[in-house]
């Protein structure tokens, strides 16, 4: 599928679900993609991409940004706390901020370095032991503490369990979102972006549909 038709089924979606034009963003995921690829995508005009390593978005984006004018990447992977210092260098924002420690971390990096990129915070909507992200229940607490901390919280995170009607998973990060004030929500991917815009997604994170499949091998 090409970005153009993405950006149709994003606007397609927005306007069913009575959302304004232009509420959702897109973030094109370019992991493991060829940089042929990645390279064609910003010539068509996109200039928001994804990326879930540090070290990866590292090796890519500094040429990319010296080619291209306003490109913005997103991490969108878990955060080591000692990779912290790169991310808040490299990214726009960190959509994987998921515990205590790491939230002291950027909070320190940042009176330093006088910055801090934006950032979501990742719940573990299905409360899946294999996944990052802070439990539903221990959602608000940690948001308090996030902004205790003075760190620019700016929305909510979740990857639905892959076995699960994502809607639900979806509504409750809106629910626990809007309870807390946040007005930021990162979710939807290739096979629900649609679905996540209907409760409220700003923000959608599309790789494979954009690139085609990726190939690990
Ligand atoms: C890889 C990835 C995506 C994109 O997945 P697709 O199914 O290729 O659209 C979105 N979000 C996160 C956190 C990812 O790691």
């Amino acid at each position: 599928m090409s970005l153009s038709e993405i950006k149709n089924r994003i606007a397609k979606a927005e306007k069913d679900s009575g959302r304004a034009p232009g509420s959702v963003k897109l973030i094109a995921v370019s992991k493991v993609q060829p940089n042929e690829r990645v390279e064609a995508v910003l010539q068509e005009g996109q200039r928001l991409f994804g990326e879930n390593k540090v070290q990866e978005a590292a090796g890519k984006w500094p040429d990319f940004r010296e080619q291209f004018d306003g490109v913005e990447v997103h991490l969108i992977g878990p955060l080591q706390t000692n990779k912290a210092r790169q991310a808040m260098e490299l990214f726009e924002a960190i959509h994987s901020l998921d515990r205590p420690k790491l939230a002291k971390t950027l909070a320190r990096l940042a009176e330093e370095l006088g910055h801090c990129p934006d950032l979501f915070i990742q719940v573990n909507t299905g409360e899946e032991e294999q996944k990052a992200g802070v439990m539903p229940g221990e959602a608000d607490a940690f948001i308090a503490e996030c902004r205790d901390l003075g760190l620019p919280v700016v929305g909510l995170m979740c990857i639905p369990p892959v076995d699960e009607e994502p809607s639900l998973h979806f509504a409750l990060l809106a629910k626990i979102a809007e309870r807390n004030g946040l007005k930021g929500l990162s979710m939807g991917m290739s096979s629900d972006f649609e679905k996540a815009i209907a409760q409220g997604a700003t923000h959608v994170r599309v790789g494979s549909a954009i690139f085609g499949e990726r190939d690990y091998g």
